[in-house]
């Protein structure tokens, strides 16, 4: 074990498995809280296409022609799972990360990259060792439409990727409750306690 790769965070660490560096939660969140901010320095397609390692990828498309750099910090490290416990969400051009179900303290955190992918260009085999496992990551028209509508409706699909399919009805209402107080946060407020109801 990496002594140095353990970073601690407020309310997340980020620790070395067997998939490489993961994100954990250091405490509870309930659905629908905010967990981190994706960050990182914008990109086009085309800076995306010359700079990305395909076999290390860790860029984060935001938008068509708009991609997150990497970062060093716990959004980058965010693993894939085809059966998530977070999901992304874009407001204001600011692509967060919701708890979609409760997550409890030890747990890692993960999202299907496929819910924020329209790029025609990278996907990644995928042993997430969920039952729902698809094997491969690709663009989010590739899903299953029952997993895309899932997905729809639990509002983490940005609209640039539900326009990715021509066929997708578009305006489901949110099951989740955001917390937009929250979402909207800082990293010096995310330290703080967050219940203040
Ligand atoms: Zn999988």
């Amino acid at each position: 074990m990496d002594e140095e790769s353990a970073k601690p965070l407020p309310d997340l660490l980020i620790r070395t498995t067997g998939k490489g560096k993961s994100v954990f939660a250091s405490r509870d969140f309930p659905i629908g809280e905010f967990i981190i901010e994706f960050r990182g320095k914008l990109y086009n397609r085309e800076e995306y296409l010359k700079k990305v390692n395909p076999k290390n990828n860790h860029f984060l498309q935001i938008d068509t022609n708009l991609y997150l750099g990497p970062t060093r910090t716990a959004d980058n490290y965010i693993n894939h799972c085809c059966d998530p416990n977070a999901g992304m969400v874009i407001r204001n051009g600011k692509a967060m990360l919701f708890a979609i179900r409760p997550i409890a303290r030890g747990e890692e955190i993960t999202f299907d990259y496929s819910t924020s992918m329209d790029e025609d260009y990278w996907e990644m085999d995928c042993n997430c060792e969920s039952i729902h496992c698809r094997k491969r990551v690709r663009d989010f028209k590739y899903l299953p439409e029952s997993t895309r509508e899932h997905y729809i409706n639990l509002g983490i699909v940005p609209q640039f990727v539900i326009n990715s399919v021509p066929e997708q009805r578009t305006s489901e209402p949110f099951i989740i409750e955001i917390n937009h107080n929250i979402a909207y946060a800082t990293p010096a407020a995310m330290a703080a306690p967050h219940k203040t109801q």
